[in-house]
């Protein structure tokens, strides 16, 4: 398979991807998708997006769930509304993670991946040990379906990233790792972090942000790649130092400007290709 082949992140009728067209229309050969809302999961959707990845000749590398009600509206929302954290919310999503999952290895997708929430970052507290229960809980699920499970990264430094996957201890998870989020979220330096949770690095986005005044307390912004604190060039050369040769997920999160959205996203791509000759 060739090194570094270009994705996007893409939707359906949920989350903050490109549509399928506009993935074609860039010509990149992967996407990684965000599960389809709750309804429009059906084996007859599944055979008609399957059709058109084959027509459009897209592979897909990676089914991302997402939950109604998550807001990433600033860090305490996310905080208190992302992922399998909440406790109010945490039994119907892994439900619904599991049927994600089931829905991914319907398109024939090996990788399930997703937000797992503000994990504690005291082990000692009582939710932490919560949150390892329920990872355990659809990582084997995923397992019974020959998936890996992907946590994205960057509401957790770092070190609390790989003290909480050694304490889950289950063979199927890995991370996809975002290096915009480390800034965003204020959890760390990416490119140190990528270094340090190497090993367990099986997907990956291309993203890039600008870090906060205060960061942890509010936002970074996130920008068009390149022009962000990541560096990507640097960020390329730490991916192939730690052995990284699956697909440069593209993700740009404004579904809200659809041109502007694809026109980034079109710039990103010509970045990445160049880098790719550089370095690759
Ligand atoms: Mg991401």
């Amino acid at each position: 398979m060739e090194k570094w082949p270009i994705g996007v992140f893409a939707s359906v009728d949920a989350g903050l991807g490109v549509k399928l067209e506009v993935a074609r229309e860039l010509g990149v050969p992967t996407i990684q998708l965000h599960a389809p809302a709750r309804q429009t999961r059906t084996q007859e959707n599944a055979d008609q997006f399957l059709e058109k990845l084959a027509e459009y000749n897209i592979r897909l590398t990676a089914v991302f769930g997402g939950f109604k009600g998550e807001s990433y509206a600033d860090i305490p929302t996310v905080s208190r509304t992302v992922g399998l954290v909440p406790p109010e919310t945490r039994a119907a999503r892994t439900q619904e993670m599991k049927e994600i999952a089931d829905f991914a290895r319907v398109l024939g997708c090996d990788i399930v991946a997703l937000h797992l929430g503000f994990v504690p970052h005291d082990t000692g507290d009582p939710l932490y040990g919560e949150v390892l229960e329920v990872t355990r809980d659809v990582c084997d699920h995923c397992q019974a379906n020959k998936q890996n499970l992907h946590l994205e990264t960057g509401q957790e430094s770092a070190d609390g990233l790989l003290q909480f996957i050694g304490d889950v201890d289950r063979g199927n998870l890995f991370i996809n790792f975002d290096p915009a989020n480390m800034i965003l979220y204020g959890t760390g330096e990416p490119i140190e972090a990528l270094r340090k949770v190497g090993k367990y690095v099986r997907s990956i986005h291309c993203k890039d942000g600008k870090w906060a005044a205060n960061p942890g307390k509010e936002w970074g912004q996130e920008v068009p790649l390149g022009e962000g604190d990541v560096g990507m060039e640097n960020y390329l050369r730490a991916l192939d130092e730690i052995g990284y040769a699956g697909p440069l997920t593209i993700e740009r999160e404004i579904p809200q400007e659809p041109d502007r959205q694809k026109a980034e996203i079109g710039h990103a791509i010509r970045l990445l290709n160049e880098l790719k000759q550089k370095i690759g």
